[in-house]
């Protein structure tokens, strides 16, 4: 039976993964991998994930199964970190997941099973599993204008008019913060009149939020999210907790659903059997130490500091590259890189520019010039500068 197997399309990050460790130049730089980095170039662990993991190693009993919907403590602590009070929590259903991309896959089954006919709005362009999923489920997408090529911002405009474009049934899906792959994002006024839009159309909003306290704080990035929920009937949000406790490994995550109407016990029911069919029971560890840390005033204080100190690194590390480009091509036409948000900045090089920095300079971006800037540091800055210079950007 297995002969009959195709080949799956190469990831392209893991492929620029192997080449950058395959390239013998101690003067490379890796932009490429999403995953926060220090000056030093390493990942760390939080400091309160290390200390509640200490704590629950001596605290945990048992190891026997969460509930389907994972331990309800979790759910209730993310639906707050996530929501506050935007929605009331009887009104929020939820089943823990693995990571965010499994809060993603499930979104996408219920709003298949949900609505079978239905579309799926994303974002042109959006990070790359939400198309492969989408196509893997075989759910129809439609892509919507999101980046600006010219000015590196949201063409908020021609976004406008695709969502227009979107029915009852359809669902719209946005990133809550720290867009992924550009690092440009809606502004407050905006989110408004995506809600508009929301409203005229009828279409179901999910909005994915993988880097909540990445880009202006905590409460800041999850404001168009709130918003959102606040004032519509019907949403998803799929939340991830890899980045914003570093906890990449554990798979955690969460999807909450707002189901305006629907009978309590079939939306939550639902939720339910989609975990049950798919790995029955959402993985616990990383989800028991987010919990213990919302709910610890130091563990949480000590874990806000440290997103802090990241959040602020990643912005210096904007600010100083914006600078040291306006320096040498002697114009700000690099300023979007100091209002870009998250990890990520889509650097609007063409591929050919992108292979030249990697061949003369050893910087290693993804093909379509996403740059996590979290792989920077104050040394690497003036190398990538002097690189994008030179390819012509
Ligand atoms: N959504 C977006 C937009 C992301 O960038 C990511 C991480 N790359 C995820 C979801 C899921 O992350 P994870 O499954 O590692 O929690």
């Amino acid at each position: 039976m297995f002969d009959h197997l195709q080949a799956q399309k190469p990831d392209g990050i893991l492929m620029l993964m192997q080449m950058y460790r395959d390239d013998p130049r101690d003067s490379k730089v890796d932009l490429g991998v999403g995953v926060y980095k220090d000056a030093s170039g390493n990942t760390p662990i939080m400091r309160a994930i290390k200390t509640a993991e200490e704590q629950l190693w001596h605290a945990e009993t048992t190891k026997t199964y969460v509930g389907l919907a994972g331990a309800p403590d979790f759910n209730d602590a993310m639906v707050k970190l996530v929501l506050a009070d935007a929605v009331p929590r009887a009104a929020v259903n939820s089943v823990a997941t693995p990571g965010g991309t499994g809060a993603v896959r499930q979104a996408f089954e219920l709003a298949k099973m949900a609505s079978p006919g239905g579309r799926v709005f994303v974002s042109n362009p959006t990070w790359p599993n939400h198309v492969s999923i989408l196509d893997y489920l075989g759910m129809e997408k439609v892509m919507y204008r999101y980046f600006d090529d010219e000015t590196r911002g949201v063409d908020f405009d021609g976004m406008i008019a695709d969502l227009k474009q979107a029915r009852k049934g359809d669902l719209i899906l946005l990133h809550g913060c720290c867009h992924n792959p550009t690092g440009a994002n809606l502004t407050d006024p905006q989110w408004d009149e995506v809600i508009k839009v929301l409203h005229d159309t009828g279409a179901t909003p999910m909005i994915d939020i993988a880097y909540q306290g990445f880009g202006d704080g905590l409460d800041a990035d999850a404001s168009g999210t709130r918003k959102v929920a606040a004032a519509v009937p019907e949403c998803l949000i799929a939340a991830s907790c890899s980045k914003n406790f570093g906890i990449y490994r554990e798979r955690t995550g969460i999807l909450m659903l707002v189901a305006g109407g629907t009978d309590k016990t079939i939306a939550q029911g639902t939720l339910n059997f989609l975990n049950r069919q798919n790995y029955s029971f959402p993985p616990d560890h990383g989800a028991r130490l987010v919990t213990m840390i919302l709910n610890d005033d130091a563990l949480r204080a000590d874990w806000q500091a440290e997103l802090e100190e990241m959040r602020t690194g990643m912005l210096g590390l904007r600010e100083q590259l914006a600078r040291e480009l306006e320096q040498r091509s002697g114009s700000n036409r690099f300023g979007f890189l100091a209002q870009h948000r998250g990890m990520f900045s889509r650097l609007g090089a063409a591929p050919d520019a992108v292979v030249k920095m990697r061949d003369d300079s050893g910087i290693y971006m993804v093909g379509d010039s996403r740059m996590n800037i979290a792989g920077l540091n104050a040394q690497t800055i003036p190398v990538l500068a002097d690189a994008i210079v030179k390819a012509g950007v």
